[in-house]
């Protein structure tokens, strides 16, 4: 399987920064979203907000119009896009006001636009996703969940679209940067050993089982390092993000399962690492802010400055290693499985985990009831070759179901 973020060829000859860069950002009234519209302020010359889409907060993307005026604005929810659209004439911005999924596809594959910041959270990613890369924008890849449920169909809309794809998510921006700049099909052609992702262990690191069944929500929002969205800061309580991130490496950097090392590194100053043949470690280090990986991807290949403070490794002090426990978390553990049986696998997975995360949310199921689910829907579902988004859209809408079954006998 030769997908590869850039191949071999020179990447982004086509960006030319004389000229404005038109950006459209999927998930802008996001944690990333958000960040990435403080990084584009940073260079007005250079970046062009052209459209901002969301969910439903109205509040936030009217808000986020003012300042940015795009020239349009999405949100997936129709009455949310009545009530924008209202605000938006009453106050005399000129951004149109478009509403519903199709919408964001016809967003993310405007011809007009040149960058794709995709940053929904969840499935919901998915077909935005793919339109950009058929469309062949260059695509800054937050939304981890597209390459879990169809990392070969969105690589190969990639290759075949003529997209350029960088990664956003910390750890796999870390890597991108630490490898080669001429990239070969494999690991093995770039005399690579494995990626070593590194994980913070989240709120529970020093937790004992025990304590981990009776977490409350508040605790487990309560990540020690990073500011996020809440599923995202779930999935790294339960250290699936962690799970996901493997199986994201997997597809951007054609690793297999052994290839992909976690490590447990608390102060997440080390953002991942690749180890070469020679025995070469290098690493990628910074204050963890997603704005360096987000001014990362917007530059590329050139560096931008991201309003992210210098890292005071004195201050810091020191820098600790562990190795990822898949006793206390199993939800770990069940996204290697899902990625070596391979298939549907990593869609279910996914998809009972968005289930389960929202449950927990909600304050309806346990935290470790999480892993539960998942290993329970996982163990009794059939797998298949993944052939099509059509059939992925299924799998997902299947598993879904399958999870709320289990919740409502089970919890
Ligand atoms: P947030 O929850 O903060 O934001 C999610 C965004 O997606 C919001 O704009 C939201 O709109 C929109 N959205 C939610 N549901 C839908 C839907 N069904 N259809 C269309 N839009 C929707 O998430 P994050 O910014 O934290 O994360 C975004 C993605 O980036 C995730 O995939 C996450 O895993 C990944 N990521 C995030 C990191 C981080 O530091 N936050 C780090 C690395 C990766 P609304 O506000 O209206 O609900």
């Amino acid at each position: 399987m030769d997908n590869i973020l850039i191949d071999s060829k020179p990447i982004m000859t086509s960006l030319d920064f004389e000229t404005v860069q038109n950006v459209a950002i999927l998930g802008a009234t996001g944690t990333i979203g958000i960040q990435t519209l403080d990084v584009m302020s940073q260079h007005p010359k250079r970046f062009n907000v052209f459209a901002l889409t969301a969910n439903n907060n109205v509040k936030s993307m009217f808000a986020l119009c003012q300042q940015h005026t795009p020239k349009y604005a999405v949100m997936l929810q129709v009455q949310a896009a009545k009530e924008l659209d209202a605000q938006l004439k009453a106050a005399s911005i000129s951004t149109i006001v478009l509403h519903g999924e199709q919408a964001l596809v016809e967003i993310a594959a405007h011809a007009e636009v040149d960058t794709v910041m995709a940053a929904i959270v969840g499935a919901a990613g998915l077909l935005p996703a793919m339109a950009a890369a058929r469309s062949g924008k260059r695509i800054l890849l937050a939304n981890k969940e597209t390459l879990v449920m169809a990392g070969n169909l969105f690589m190969r809309a990639v290759e075949e679209g003529g997209a350029t794809l960088l990664p956003i998510d910390s750890e796999h921006n870390a890597i991108f940067q630490v490898m080669p700049n001429q990239r070969a099909k494999s690991l093995e052609k770039m005399g690579i050993k494995r990626v070593l992702l590194t994980a913070s262990g989240g709120p529970f690191r020093n937790a004992s089982l025990d304590d981990m069944r009776v977490v409350t929500r508040e605790q487990a929002l309560n990540h020690p390092n990073w500011v996020m969205g809440p599923k995202i800061t779930i999935d790294s309580a339960t250290m699936m993000n962690k799970g996901l991130e493997v199986i994201e490496a997997h597809w951007l950097f054609n690793a297999s399962a052994d290839q992909i090392d976690v490590v447990v590194h608390p102060q997440s100053v080390i953002h991942s690492m690749v180890e070469y043949n020679d025995g070469s470690v290098l690493a990628q280090l910074g204050n963890p802010d997603m704005r360096t990986p987000i001014a990362y991807g917007l530059g590329f290949p050139n560096r931008l400055e991201s309003g992210v403070s210098s890292l005071d490794l004195v201050k810091i002090g020191r820098l600790d290693f562990l190795p990822p426990d898949f006793e206390r978390f199993p939800c770990l553990r069940l996204a290697y499985d899902a990625l070596k049986v391979g298939g549907t696998a990593p869609a279910i997975l996914n998809a009972v985990n968005e289930i389960a995360v929202e449950a927990f949310l909600a304050d309806r199921i346990g935290f470790m009831d999480i892993p539960s689910v998942i290993e329970s829907v996982m163990a009794t579902s059939v797998i298949e070759e993944v052939v099509s988004i059509e059939q992925l859209t299924k799998v997902d809408t299947e598993a879904r179901q399958a999870a709320k079954l289990w919740l409502q006998n089970h919890v």
